[in-house]
């Protein structure tokens, strides 16, 4: 087997942002087809192919929900110029079997280019080969014909289009089954069933404004979420903030480097010198998070910091929430969420003065078992201090993929939406009644 192919050299970045992610995304425009091609491509009316922070779309790329331009990020670039890539050569595929391709890491593949035409690898393959549009749509449509569709799973990424998602979701229901569901249900599913049991509705409570809108005293949680590798124009937000004295406390089992010092490369300041993320840095065991934050409500309860005006008129069980506080007692809460009570007591002060709290979260709280628990723990604890339902305070569930809320919209979910599910009844019935009655496979 020849190899023929030279693969480029990665380096292990050392610090959060700064002039790594500055390089790091002038290489990847160059190799792409060039800065000028990767900004108009950057510039097009898309959204950001990569995180839900949101940029890009109607308001043209590199623009945020707020208008703001120049918003990007390295994240966004990498996606962008992966998909400005060239086409996978066909030397490759010459030179790699199955058994050769299944040695080289998701980098290695990456960096070969992209497939632009249909590959196949039957049983008796050694190695892919490509085959026409034709033959592959008859493979898989002679395939799904041959398996019962309750035997079917049909899965869709969140960097999908809101077409392309409807189109995939009515395929499924046509053909048969409602086993569809796509990748915001393994991040944030918990977050959707514990805020719609809290505020009715299962996304976050604030808009960036309330998040930019943070000032001297005011608190941003940020709990089992990694921004400076995930949302890092969540960064440049922080960075802001904490000009303004806003305090940010990072709860995570884990020390990220990005969530105690990042550069900003867009802010020429904290580009040179680097910006202090964390005030607080809590580290949790990993499950310990409803403890700890137990441990805070305790805390808020004992300093009398509770906003009795809002527990009263706009929250409901909040007497039985307090009682299973007042119960917990701190050698449990110490033990079960694995830090000092004197640090929880600290962060529990700063949060009892903060004028407005936005607390933020992702993976690290919903991937658990008790995910549901965790949220609601969150929830709780702004509502005690009545952060919720008001500009500068509230909830964000930091979701991953950019278009998570559009393909869930439009119906890639096990189970529609009540009025999506009626109104493609509409559309069947009145298409029956046109044909004289068809039946379905549904
Ligand atoms: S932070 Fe997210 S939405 Fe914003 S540019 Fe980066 S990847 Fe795109």
């Amino acid at each position: 087997m020849t190899r023929g192919v030279a693969f480029p050299t990665v380096r292990r970045p050392k610090a959060g942002g700064g002039i790594h992610a500055i390089v790091y995304s002038v290489r990847a425009a160059r190799k792409a087809g060039g800065i000028r091609a990767t900004y108009r491509a950057l510039r097009s009316r898309n959204a950001c192919k990569t995180c839900a922070l949101g940029m890009g779309g109607q308001l043209g790329g590199m623009v945020n929900e707020a208008g703001h331009f120049p918003e990007v990020c390295k994240k966004s670039i990498q996606a962008m110029t992966a998909d400005m890539a060239g086409a996978i050569k066909d030397a490759f595929w010459e030179n790699f079997d199955l058994e050769a391709m299944g040695r080289l890491t998701s980098r290695e593949l990456e960096a070969m280019g992209r497939i632009t035409k249909p590959m196949y690898a039957g049983p008796l393959d050694q190695r892919y080969r490509p085959i026409s549009w034709d033959e592959a749509l008859h493979r898989i449509t002679r395939k799904l014909i041959a398996t019962d569709p309750r035997e079917t799973f049909f899965y869709m990424s969140g960097r999908s289009s809101n077409e392309a998602a409807f189109l995939l979701q009515v395929l499924a229901r046509v053909y048969g089954t409602n086993n569809v569901n796509n990748c915001s249900y393994y991040c944030h599913q918990a977050s959707g069933v514990a805020l719609s049991s809290v505020t009715g509705s299962g996304t976050a409570t604030i808009v960036l404004d309330d998040m930019e809108g943070l000032g001297e005293d005011d608190v941003l949680f940020l709990i089992g979420a990694n921004p400076a590798s995930n949302h890092p124009r969540l960064m440049s937000t922080i960075n802001r903030i904490k000009r303004r004295g806003a305090k940010v406390v990072v709860i995570n089992p884990l020390k990220e480097l990005g969530l105690v010092r990042f550069r900003v490369p867009s802010s020429p300041t904290s580009l040179l010198f680097g910006t202090r993320v964390a005030d607080e840095y809590l580290q949790p065991h990993i499950g310990g998070d409803i403890a700890l934050l137990t441990g805070l409500a305790k805390r808020v309860l004992e300093n009398g910091a509770v906003d009795e005006a809002f527990v009263s008129t706009r929250a409901e069980g909040y007497e039985e929430f307090r009682a299973s506080i007042e119960a917990a007692s701190w050698e449990e809460i110490v033990e079960g969420s694995g830090v000092p009570r004197a640090e929880i007591e600290r962060v529990a002060d700063l949060y009892c003065r903060a004028p407005n709290a936005v607390f933020a979260w992702a993976m690290g709280v919903t991937h658990h078992t008790h995910g549901v628990g965790n949220v609601r723990a969150i929830a709780n604890l702004a509502m005690m201090r009545g952060m919720l339902g008001r500009p500068r305070a509230g909830l964000l569930p930091i979701r991953g993929h950019s278009n998570v809320q559009g393909i869930g919209s439009m119906g890639v979910t096990p189970r529609l939406k009540q009025a999506v599910f009626e109104h493609l009844e509409r559309q069947r019935e009145r298409r029956d009644r046109r044909d004289g009655a068809v039946a379905t496979r549904a």
